[in-house]
């Protein structure tokens, strides 16, 4: 008898590879916890209208992708596509909101959508995500992208990048709509078939096309960004705002839209140049009427989802081209005399944070050297040591990531940085 083989577009995960998921697992619920965020686990399949209302009947996702299949009573029943809306559902028939503050939600789970399988996309697949609940403030959107971020970093992903839109407020989205249709209805004939279906169906998807005539086409569109309203441009311009103070790295990008009928002002999504054609590896945004699409009242919420194959993709891809193991700190000394001190720093930072990955040089090599050294290793942060250093019990912390800044401070307050 023929063997049985296992569904095109799944995976088994086998023991040899288990632990790598569990390892990203234990970060996701480690970070989601340091932020607030508690886990919620909601069925694997839902009434197909909680995504039909909730990501919209003319997504790609609910029109082509669904795994929709009539019960033994007739209901219709779909496998979940997405987090989010049944999420939502579950927050609504719970009643988990509480007045004025924010419900915080973390899910890690399977999801099933009927696309193409080939590199990076299945039909099974994982993602790890939150929910900031209930705030309507852009203080919010900014907490879910610098949670992500951390998470990120915690994996030890530091290329990749940070594409961010608003698409507004409702209103803003209309008057948008209508001029991006006058555009690509000027435009039709060169467009492609797909993008010329989408145009009265799902106009701001058009904007997503990956042909590249349309991509052509697309480039001398009209940009959402100017057609913000006041209210939309305060959020987005708070969000961006508070972002630089926090020295996070976005490129504004007018054409990210985001496959999902429910979002609203903010949407970003994260991309590594690892991962070829499929290049984004998570993203999220804003929806402020999702709830009320699922029967509830308005609740104002932001959000991100993460594909778990694809970051370990990425994970892999880092592992292959570096034989270097990744560090976050390497001590140098200005002089060989103060080596004896970096050997005691090297000691205290271990014992103070196991998960802080700490050389110190033992070649008695320059500072210069050893600096070019960091940046090879892609190190977080070098610890200089010199005559006033050793003089004062102090020492001065150079970030070698961000802005290349250096502080003098003493052990203690190192620690503190180390494990915030
Ligand atoms: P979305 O829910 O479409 O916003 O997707 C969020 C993330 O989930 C994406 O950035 C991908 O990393 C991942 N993802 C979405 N669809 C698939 C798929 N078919 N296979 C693998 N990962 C996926």
């Amino acid at each position: 008898m023929a063997t049985i083989q296992s569904i095109r577009g799944t995976k088994d995960i086998l023991p040899a590879d288990v632990n790598k998921w569990q390892e990203l697992e234990n970060i996701a619920r480690k970070v989601s916890n340091q932020f607030g965020y508690q886990e919620i686990r909601t069925p694997i399949f839902e009434k197909t209208e909680v995504f039909s209302r909730g990501v919209g009947d003319n997504t790609d996702i609910v029109n082509k992708e669904m795994y929709t299949f009539a019960d033994r009573s007739g209901e219709s029943l779909t496998l979940r596509p997405e987090q989010t809306a049944s999420l939502v559902r579950s927050v609504i028939q719970n009643n988990l909101i509480t007045e004025n503050t924010p419900t915080r939600l973390f899910y890690i789970g399977s999801y099933f959508r009927y696309e193409r399988p080939q590199k990076g996309r299945f039909r099974e697949f994982h993602q790890y995500g939150i929910e900031c609940i209930n705030s309507p403030y852009p203080e919010s959107d900014v907490e879910v992208i610098l949670l992500a971020i951390n998470f990120i970093k915690r994996l030890g992903i530091t290329d990749y990048k940070l594409k961010l839109n608003s698409i507004g407020n409702t209103e803003t989205r209309n008057k948008y709509k209508t001029a991006l249709t006058d555009y690509l209805q000027q435009n039709k004939h060169n467009l492609s078939n797909e993008s010329q279906a989408r145009i009265e169906t799902n106009t701001l998807r058009v904007l997503d096309s990956k042909n590249n005539n349309d991509i052509e086409i697309i480039a001398s569109a009209p940009s959402i960004l100017d057609y913000l309203d006041n209210e939309s441009n305060e959020h987005f311009n708070k969000v961006k705002e508070i972002l630089d103070i926090a020295n996070i790295n976005y490129e504004i990008t007018p054409t990210l839209v985001r496959g999902l009928d429910y979002y609203s002002h903010t949407v970003f999504e994260f991309q590594s140049t690892y991962l070829g054609a499929q290049d984004a590896f998570g993203g999220g945004g804003r929806y402020n009427n999702l709830f009320s699409q699922l029967g509830g009242k308005d609740i104002p919420s932001v959000g991100f989802a993460m594909g778990i194959e694809r970051l370990l993709l990425i994970l892999e891809n880092i592992k292959e081209n570096n034989t270097q193991p990744q560090i976050d700190i390497l001590i140098c000394t200005t002089n060989s005399d103060y080596l004896k001190y970096a050997t005691e720093l090297s000691l205290f930072v271990r014992q103070n944070c196991p998960n802080i990955i700490c050389i110190s040089d033992v070649n008695r090599r320059s500072l210069k050297s050893l600096l070019r050294e960091a940046n090879k290793l892609n190190s977080r942060y070098v610890i200089i040591i010199g005559e006033t250093e050793a003089a004062n019990n102090t020492i001065t912390l150079k970030y070698m990531q961000e802005n290349k800044e250096q502080i003098t401070i003493n052990k203690n307050k190192l620690i503190e940085i180390l494990t915030a």
